[in-house]
């Protein structure tokens, strides 16, 4: 009994080191959830036979898993949002750069590492949104007017601790330096109409209920409401349309250093900045495609176009730490 279980044991080891070993799969782990990357993966094993097998968990444990599986490791691609938390990823060395002249040639090279340790596969606007019953989009013009007199007490925003807001902030002060940052992050936090929000669905909902008139959040978290909520009473407003456009930040994917299947891995994330795969990728969470020449859903598209900014998106990594702390000394919580 005791020999026959250990055996079983080592032939299950074996058949999964066997599993773990096979070329023609690769391996993911994501903080992008399973919905928003099944069908994207389903379509290239349909289309190569090439399985991927994924796992899904918040960005940070999936980091530190990597790190710790180091030269053993067993996942070859890590999928996350945030140009923010990629650079993060970077810096943890646990990504390895890639030469591929066919990501360069889908995707701008604002939204690549400038070391090409990862790439942007969808994008989406972190712009502001406002009550279509209470203001008039010509009383809107810019992220930084928002820290105006006007707009006191009607301003509704995440919590500062989320990435989102320290990328936007990183971008701002890129543009504009640390003072005059401090100086609108302060008037935005004067302007709060109530708590800072744990999510952005929240500071849509209160913007929609009347506890605010205007809010900054991911447009794809509009466009999951609106799905909901076909009569909701907000819109997006495209700012600094006049100057440098709005923040646009993405999900992307970068090579483990060690990854055990890197040709295949490599092969399956070209393929993912192509065409076909990009309207599935940004389809499914409704972003926008990464890649220019690919068309974003009917749904998004509806919203509008607008001029995005050109500032490189690992801006929001080079300067998290110091946005961190600018917000914190604002008061933004
Ligand atoms: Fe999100």
């Amino acid at each position: 009994m005791q020999v026959s279980k250990r055996l079983l044991a080592a032939f299950t080891l074996t058949a999964l080191a066997g599993a773990a070993q096979a070329a023609d799969e690769v391996v993911v782990y994501s903080s992008r959830i399973d919905e928003l990357i099944k069908p994207v993966f389903d379509a290239y094993t349909a289309k190569t036979g090439v399985k991927v097998r994924f796992i899904t968990d918040k960005e940070a444990p999936l980091m530190q898993r990597i790190k710790a599986e180091g030269e053993n490791a067993v996942a070859d691609m890590l999928i996350t949002v945030d140009a923010g938390n990629l650079w993060q990823a970077e810096q943890m060395g646990i990504l390895q750069p890639f030469t591929s002249p066919t990501i360069e040639a889908n995707i701008p090279a604002q939204y690549r590492s400038s070391s090409n340790s990862w790439t942007g596969l969808s994008l989406r606007a972190r712009t502001i949104f406002y009550s279509t019953e209470r203001v008039n989009p010509s009383e809107l013009s810019t992220y930084e007017a928002l820290a105006d007199k006007n707009w006191e007490g009607r301003l509704c925003l995440r919590t500062s601790k989320k990435v989102y807001n320290q990328s936007l902030t990183a971008t701002l002060i890129e543009t504009h330096g640390a003072a005059k940052t401090e100086e609108i992050i302060k008037g935005w936090v004067n302007n709060l109409a109530t708590d800072v929000f744990a999510d952005d669905i929240a500071v849509l909902q209160a913007i929609d209920a009347g506890q605010c008139d205007v809010g900054i959040t991911n447009t794809y978290y509009y466009g999951r409401l609106h799905q909901q909520q076909p009569d909701l009473k907000v819109k997006p407003f495209w700012p600094n349309q006049n100057d440098r456009g709005v923040h646009v930040n993405l999900a992307g994917a970068g090579l483990t250093k060690y990854a055990p299947h890197a040709a295949e891995a490599k092969k399956l994330l070209e393929w993912m900045t192509s065409t076909e795969a990009q309207s599935i990728f940004a389809g499914v969470n409704q972003e926008y495609p990464a890649n220019p020449s690919v068309a974003p859903s009917a749904e998004v598209a509806a919203w509008g176009t607008f001029k995005a900014d050109s500032i490189a998106t690992e801006v929001a990594g080079k300067r998290q730490a110091e946005a961190t702390m600018l917000m914190d000394r604002a008061g933004w919580n």
